[in-house]
């Protein structure tokens, strides 16, 4: 039997990250090339053939755009390739989970297509950028993993595009996967999946557009004023996504501005806590004033999601609505 052909993009992150020292705190994601970061895994003997291409070499606070689109194109002719298992993307955590999900919403489920990153830069004691790059590429090379879209692989856990999130700035296990659990628990030498994919049909759910919109997330603050909408508003925004206190709240005069907002750029209420569904109706009369909930997406995934619609006409409060209702 042949070894599993992989498609490795690389981005850069902590994955790919060079310390001062193996003990300093300091380090520059994305300090180490792709090839260099590959070359730490002689020696794993991992039962696959790795295609590197080095898309970007940059801590992903930096990925946008530019970045997404080549991510899109490189897993859609992967997916399109018959000699291709499916595909690894190194990756910084700090925005794995809006990467995951803009391409799990754009592409189709068929093969795998694995997120991995790390909390410890690859030169640091206790690196664990390499277990989980051997992870992911055990869950690729698991044919059962077809159809569950894009993945996140972190801390023996895998984690679907639409529930992960991190949850901690530098501990080793800081991602967390909700509303649903991990979908799976790997190590180098075991996987073990939970259940069948919960993903529903194969085929992308929105088309990959040709540009993305302005959409900017509104934090909520105790005593805080309506003026950053309206400034929002002032600088061309086409959705604002609040990260709203509790069930998506903010003070009276905020929802009023963005219901006022609402008349002509859509507004999804999300919530800055860690965990929990913002329902509609709830606190805010989000049927009278036009609102969107954001249900189990968090503030940057909704982000993403609104982008996405925006970018493919949708435009229907209520369509918009079904969308983040689906996750
Ligand atoms: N700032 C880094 C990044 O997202 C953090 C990491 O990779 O863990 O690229």
């Amino acid at each position: 039997m042949t070894n599993p052909r992989i498609l490795v993009l690389g981005t850069g992150g902590t994955i790919a990250g060079s310390a001062v020292s193996a003990t300093s705190a300091a380090y520059q994601p994305g300090g180490l090339s792709l090839e260099a970061m590959l070359g730490n895994l002689a020696g794993l003997e991992l039962a696959a053939e790795l295609i590197p291409q080095e898309v970007a070499q940059i801590g992903s606070q930096d990925i946008g755009w530019p970045q997404w689109q080549a991510l899109h194109a490189a897993c859609a002719g992967a997916l399109a390739d018959p000699a291709i298992t499916g595909v690894i993307i190194t990756h910084g955590t700090d925005t794995a989970e809006e990467t995951a999900f803009l391409l799990d919403l754009t592409l189709p489920a068929g093969k795998p297509i694995v997120l991995v990153g790390a909390m410890r830069p690859a030169d640091a004691v206790g690196a664990d950028g390499m277990r989980n790059f051997a992870n992911a590429a055990r869950v690729v090379s698991d044919p059962a993993a077809a159809g569950r879209g894009v993945m996140l692989v972190m801390g023996d856990g895998v984690l679907a595009a639409r529930d992960a999130r991190k949850a901690a700035t530098s501990s080793i296990d800081a991602f967390k996967s909700f509303p649903r659990g991990a979908i799976a628990r790997v190590t180098p030498a075991r996987l073990d999946w939970f259940g069948p994919p919960h993903r529903v049909g194969e085929k992308a759910r929105f088309a990959w557009p040709e540009a993305l919109p302005r959409v900017a997330i509104l934090a909520a603050g105790a005593g805080m004023d309506e003026q950053p909408v309206k400034a929002l508003l002032g600088i061309g925004c086409k959705g604002i996504v609040l990260a709203g206190m509790g069930q998506g709240n903010a003070p009276a005069c905020v929802i009023a501005a963005l219901a006022e907002a609402a008349a002509g750029v859509p507004v999804v209420r999300s919530s800055r806590v860690d965990e929990g569904i913002v329902d509609r109706n709830v606190e805010v009369d989000d049927d009278g004033l036009g609102l969107i909930a954001a249900r189990a997406l968090g503030p940057a995934k909704a982000r993403v999601l609104l982008m996405v619609l925006i970018a493919n006409g949708i435009t229907d409060t209520g369509q918009m609505q079904a969308a983040f209702d689906a996750g």
